[in-house]
């Protein structure tokens, strides 16, 4: 079954990558306004893409900001697992513009590699899930899981509104697996699957000082100069051997001794991690 799955996505190469030359030409950058018509567009396009594989209830739903576009094959029966595959079609901002080497809206194969903003975050990723999806739909006409798809057109500011939707659709969501299509593999010949993620966090720090200039002499030493102040709390914010020293920073995260193992088989070559 999988083998069959995977000659067929061989032979239809040239024509899976034309169809993801056409989604990255779509310049569906999420940061700006102007763009909001692209956004929509490469939606439908992810939309009519999950009709054209054989994916049931398609439907792009409209949230307070980007569209999530959803899409499901639930044949695999109630006994078999349920993968909800999650990605985003919005891409990045590409200013400055003049340090492309070509542009990056007509995607370009330099070297074996496509080139274009997006074609590795995130629409060369889930594009290979959906194609993926449609090698086994063709050949076995079936998958050996039922799969969900959400793919979202915020990730790149945030994802602001996607909560408010799972919260909305929970029942449609519902999965024994996530899997995160929004990563890289460990090398072209090792594939991986991610099943976790950092968080992030950011802030904004603020820190004043006097409304007009002190004279040293008088001054110095008794009020602190802005700048100072500020790179101290920086610099307190790791130990000397990197750990972060907030408080509760790492109460949820967890690592158990299994999979510190599992991840200390993966191959791991310092010279070229250097030099990415
Ligand atoms: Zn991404």
């Amino acid at each position: 079954m999988t083998q069959t799955a995977i000659d067929y996505a061989d032979s239809h190469k040239e024509q899976h990558l034309n169809e993801l030359i056409e989604l990255l030409s779509i310049p569906s950058i999420s940061t700006l306004r102007e763009h909001i018509p692209d956004i929509r567009r490469a939606a439908q396009w992810v939309a009519d893409q999950m009709v054209a594989i054989g994916l049931e209830d398609v439907r792009i739903y409209f949230t307070k900001g980007h569209p999530v576009v959803f899409g499901q094959w639930g044949k695999a029966g109630p006994d078999a697992p349920t993968v909800l595959v999650y990605g985003h079609y919005d891409v990045q901002p590409v200013d400055p513009l003049d340090e492309w080497h070509t542009d990056p809206f007509q995607p370009t194969i330099r070297d074996g590699n496509l080139y274009a903003r997006g074609a590795s975050d995130d629409k060369g990723q889930f594009f290979t899930h959906l194609k993926s999806v449609q090698s086994y739909l063709e050949t076995a006409g079936r998958l050996p899981v039922n799969i969900k798809f959400m793919i979202e057109g915020e990730e790149e500011v945030g994802s602001p509104h996607l909560g408010e939707f799972i919260d909305e659709h929970l029942d449609r969501l519902s999965a024994d697996i996530a899997l995160v299509s929004d990563s890289h593999i460990l090398a072209p010949d090792q594939p991986s699957i991610l099943y976790g993620l950092r968080g992030m966090v950011y802030t904004e720090v603020v820190v004043t000082g006097p409304d007009h200039d002190l004279h040293s002499g008088t001054f110095g030493g008794a009020v602190r100069n802005p700048a100072n102040a500020l790179c101290g709390i920086i610099a307190a914010l790791k130990d000397s051997d990197g750990r972060i020293t907030i408080p509760g920073f790492y109460d949820n995260v967890r690592l158990d001794d299994e999979e510190r193992a599992t991840l200390a088989r993966v191959p791991f070559d310092e010279e070229s991690f250097r030099r990415e």
